[in-house]
């Protein structure tokens, strides 16, 4: 049994004053959840004043990115540790506008999946193909090149420590949702293939999370999926009414 994550991406939008409304006003509503799994990310200059007010919440907070190294002379750079010390439990790593706006490669996110899990956090890898790489019917190999050279030289046991996010990119943003088709497809696709390259019990065991214009309205059928066990919202996280609604999708 997975249990569901959905977990909520504030890209570049929110200084202290508005996130912490945000937070004030969404935990009143998800209060009553039980056996949903919430994580926020928010930027890394909210991370210590979000982490503070939710305070024994079971509601989590993530890191948007980290660098692979642990210190040293990196000006700019936000490392693992840095992410633990500032309340993080997870990292969100490879996003797509990281890989198109900021040059991530598989490689860049390998190297910063694993020095996440030696920090002890969990990561959210994203993956996902762009409309052109659909269109060419190569779905399938982005998702494979991104799985074999993101999860390399990975044990079983730090595979434990891993999400994987399907965002389709032509879905980011733009009103678009894949259907749930399409996301099961995907899903199921992204789950054979950890299985062959890692084991049966880790493909079972991984969280895979759909990611691309979740709305309130869409969530619960996507949910119904059998391979999607959550969702990576942006925009619909950035209100607290509609955030609650994705994460009460069982209702
Ligand atoms: C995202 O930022 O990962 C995302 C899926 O954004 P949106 O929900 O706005 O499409």
């Amino acid at each position: 049994m997975r249990i569901p994550v959905i977990a909520g991406n504030w890209k570049l939008y929110k200084k202290t004053a508005e996130a912490l409304r945000l937070v004030q006003d969404l935990s009143p509503l998800v209060a009553d959840v039980q056996g949903v799994e919430i994580i926020l990310a928010p930027s890394f200059t909210v991370l210590g004043p979000v982490r503070s007010l939710l305070n024994d919440s079971p509601i989590a907070i993530a890191g948007q990115d980290c660098f692979w190294e642990e210190e040293g002379a990196y000006t700019g750079e936000v490392s693992p540790g840095m992410l633990v010390d500032a309340g993080c439990s997870h990292v969100i790593i490879g996003h797509s506008e990281r890989r198109h706006y900021f040059a991530e490669t598989d490689e860049t996110v390998n190297k910063k999946i694993r020095a996440a899990i030696q920090a002890g956090l969990f990561t959210i890898v994203c993956i996902g193909e762009t409309l052109q790489e659909r269109e060419r019917n190569e779905t399938f190999d982005v998702l494979e090149r991104q799985i074999k050279a993101g999860l390399t030289d990975l044990s079983d046991d730090e595979m434990k420590k891993v999400l994987l996010a399907y965002e389709p990119v032509w879905a980011i943003g733009t009103g678009k949702t894949a259907t749930d088709e399409q996301a099961q497809e995907a899903h199921a696709f992204i789950r054979r293939l950890v299985a062959e390259c890692f084991s049966d019990s880790c493909a079972d065991g991984l969280r895979i999370l759909y990611g691309g214009s979740v709305k309130p309205d869409n969530i619960r059928s996507l949910m119904s999926q059998p391979d999607v066990d959550g969702a990576l919202v942006g925009g619909a996280s950035l209100t607290a009414e509609s955030f609650a609604a994705i994460i009460h999708y069982q209702k």
